[in-house]
């Protein structure tokens, strides 16, 4: 990990900047894999992945390794972030979907950063809530499938949420595809960027988040 990312996740680990912070365990800031690589991003930690620290453990998680698997990548290859870094929590302690003004105040503040550091080649969004924090007026039964650009020209393949797969495994063929199409955008997009495709006015600059 650069020295940049390195200071950026202490950062993270330490922020205290909104209530999310109160009933969490630890901060989980994600993952990472090389530079210039692929970059997995989920909504926000359950409660799995707050006791243990990292994104994407549990069933979800087996089940996004077990993709990643079928398309010849690791954990250790790719990156894995969340758009909220600490669990949200409904009155019974139970997990809860980020609502909007979370996912934009814990995705802008960090999020961008962490992106900015490690320029990834393709970014793939899982679910429909890390979809709106960069499309907002997008939706996963839309937009699966296909790919979205963001300005800065960071490519985007929106598809489901490994935990909507388990609970729908009659799209397990679909889901599947989806990741033979994340290889191959992969390898189509090695070294470059696209520009633009589907610029929205109300996306902040990557570069605004320096
Ligand atoms: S959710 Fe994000 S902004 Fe809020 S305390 Fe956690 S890291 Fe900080």
């Amino acid at each position: 990990m650069d020295e940049k990312l390195a200071e950026l996740t202490i950062e993270i680990k330490q922020c205290e900047a909104c209530h999310l912070k109160d009933n969490r365990t630890q901060v989980v800031p994600g993952i990472y894999g090389p530079k210039n690589s692929l970059c997995i991003i989920g909504e926000a930690p359950g409660f799995n992945e707050d006791k243990e620290g990292f994104p994407f453990v549990g069933r979800s998680g087996k089940l996004l390794d077990k993709m990643l698997e079928s398309i010849n990548f690791s954990r250790q290859q790719i990156s894995i972030l969340n758009v909220v870094k600490c669990r949200p929590t409904d009155e019974n302690m139970g997990n809860r979907t980020p609502n909007e003004s979370e996912l934009k105040f814990c995705g802008e503040r960090w999020l961008y950063k962490q992106l900015n550091s490690l320029t990834p080649k393709l970014i793939v969004t899982l679910g429909g809530i890390s979809l709106k924090f960069f499309f907002p007026s997008a939706k996963v039964t839309k937009s699966a499938g296909k790919v979205l650009t963001l300005d800065e020209g960071y490519p985007i393949f929106a598809t489901f949420h490994p935990a909507y797969i388990l609970r729908n495994y009659n799209k397990i063929e679909e889901y599947s595809a989806h990741f033979q199409e994340i290889s191959k955008l992969y390898d189509q997009f090695n070294g470059e960027r696209i520009i633009g495709k589907t610029s929205r006015s109300e996306q902040k600059s990557l570069t605004d988040f320096m």
